[in-house]
């Protein structure tokens, strides 16, 4: 069985304690390979080899830094097949999926940021007859980065490839439940000539390992994409010591549908938003509001089209649907249905674990729809985060907005109307970070990317991204 190691000062290397966890591949229910759980001492000596690093790799020319980002993407690209099936097996997705999105954006990645810092300015204030006022944007100096499982590479480098460009060195922690991608990358990042100790990968539990770099003196950021309670707790540690903290939460995210919409390219659209990575990306449209017109025939053809899904092993081409990460998160989202049925719901198709031929023991699940719930329940208020999703009519404008706007979340919200003003009136007035209008999940790499309320703090993207990991410095020069 294939053990994983920790990559610190470019060199991959057993966690000082010694101790290992198991790690599952959903798709079977076995163990497939061990991580490092790696603690305190590990970070230690992670940030030891970062310090040494730093003046190395915030003093290199901004080409030099980007000309290695550049070669790290097309490291990434160049092991694209091995990258997509080490993705998929990990998290269980199914492997078109991991070709199509995880991989191809992790490249992206590396390549927009590292192009980004070649264009990032800063700003000059002219005082006329007084002075000039110029700003510096330094690196920060080591910088925490802190993952979740359910896009792993996709959003471990989403924070990893700017923290770099930028000029920081980086503590990276992905998920323990899907190391895999972060393990292999340590390799790309020594073949593209990054200096050893520039970024550090460590695996293990995030109370023990996570706390540890959270907690750490030395690193003066934090930027975390998970829960909103983990996210609250890191907030609450780190905020004492004065770190930087860009924190990237849960969502609970309405998808609003007027009768007047493009019915068939919503319908397709809504199965994907609805069930993409079995309902497992934070911007999943997991409440849905039909204008009441359209509800028995949104609901018909919804429910059809949800049945002819293919639930089935990752490797499969045909699978829409692979496994649920974990067996303890499938079990999760099954108590909610159960929730949903104590509440007053009806489970309309779905509800239940699917079984695979040949992998019995993975962690599959039916896509479930459920209506009749009342907005404020709990089932319509938690964030699932699986393949779970509730209809709900609607009458008035300003119902559905009250009812789209209830919950603590306020990750994103999709609109499906063909009437501009309506559009625009909408946009403005949900509670989101992003409002897809017509769409679903389009990204452009420049915009900024984050939730407001319980949904998180800060913006990743762009320019957003770039000034989080850099420290702005005012100089005034008297004339
Ligand atoms: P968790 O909050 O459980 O974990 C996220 C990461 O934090 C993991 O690497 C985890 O390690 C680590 N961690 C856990 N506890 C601590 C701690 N005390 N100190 C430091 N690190 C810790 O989230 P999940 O992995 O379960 O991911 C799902 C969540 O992520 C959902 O709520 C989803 O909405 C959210 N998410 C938000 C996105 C956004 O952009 N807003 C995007 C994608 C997901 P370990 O794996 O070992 O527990």
């Amino acid at each position: 069985m294939e053990k994983l190691q920790n990559f610190i000062n470019g060199k991959y290397c057993d966690p000082i304690e010694g101790k290992y966890i198991d790690n599952y591949e959903p798709a079977s229910g076995q163990v497939y390979s061990s991580i490092p759980d790696s603690g305190a001492q590990d970070v230690t000596l992670a940030v030891a080899a970062a310090e040494k690093a730093f003046p190395i790799w915030s003093k290199m020319s901004v080409q030099d830094r980007s000309g290695v980002l550049i070669r790290l993407s097309e490291g990434i690209a160049e092991r694209m097949d091995e990258f997509v099936a080490a993705e998929s097996k990990d998290n269980g997705k199914p492997l078109a999926l991991a070709g199509h999105v995880d991989i191809p954006r992790a490249v992206s990645n590396f390549h927009f940021f590292a192009t980004a810092i070649l264009h990032y300015a800063s700003e000059s204030h002219n005082m006329e007859g007084v002075g000039v006022n110029y700003t510096l944007r330094k690196p920060l100096g080591i910088v925490g980065c802190i993952s979740p499982w359910n896009l792993p590479l996709y959003l471990f480098s989403w924070k990893i490839a700017p923290a770099l460009a930028a000029g920081n060195c980086v503590i990276a922690k992905p998920s323990e439940v899907t190391p895999y991608t972060a393990y292999l990358l340590g390799k790309v990042a020594k073949d593209a000539g990054m200096p050893d100790g520039v970024l550090n990968i460590l695996h293990g539990q995030g109370g023990n390992v996570g706390d540890a770099i959270v907690k750490h003196p030395k690193i003066k950021a934090i930027s975390f994409t998970g829960g909103t309670s983990t996210g609250e707790y890191i907030a609450r540690t780190a905020a004492p010591m004065f770190k930087k903290l860009s924190l990237e939460l849960g969502g609970k995210n309405p998808n609003i549908i007027y009768a007047d919409c493009d019915f068939k390219e919503m319908m397709s659209t809504t199965l994907r938003s609805s069930f993409a990575n079995q309902g497992q990306i934070c911007l999943c449209g997991s409440r849905i509001f039909i204008e009441r017109s359209i509800y028995d025939t949104f609901k018909e053809e919804f429910v059809r089209r949800v049945e002819a899904t293919v639930v089935g092993h990752p490797n499969n081409s045909e699978s829409k649907l692979g496994a649920i990460v974990s067996k303890q998160h499938m079990e999760k989202v099954l108590s909610y249905v159960e929730l949903a049925k104590k509440e007053g719901g009806t489970v309309l198709t779905g509800g239940e674990r699917a079984i695979v031929e040949g992998y019995e023991e993975g962690y599959y699940m039916r896509p479930t729809v459920i209506e009749g719930l009342p907005f404020d329940c709990r089932t319509n208020q938690e964030e699932i985060f699986g393949p779970v999703v509730t209809i709900t009519p609607f009458d008035s404008e300003e119902e559905v907005l009250m009812m789209a706007n209830s919950t603590q979340y306020g990750l994103s919200a999709t609109l499906w109307t063909s009437d501009l003003k309506r559009a625009h009136r909408m946009a403005d007035q949900l509670h989101a970070g992003i409002v897809w209008v017509n769409a679903w999940l389009v990204r452009d790499l420049r915009t900024p990317f984050g939730g407001v309320k319980a949904s998180g703090v800060g913006r990743e993207g762009g320019w957003e991204a770039l000034r989080f990991f850099t420290e702005p410095k005012n100089v005034f020069i008297k004339y």
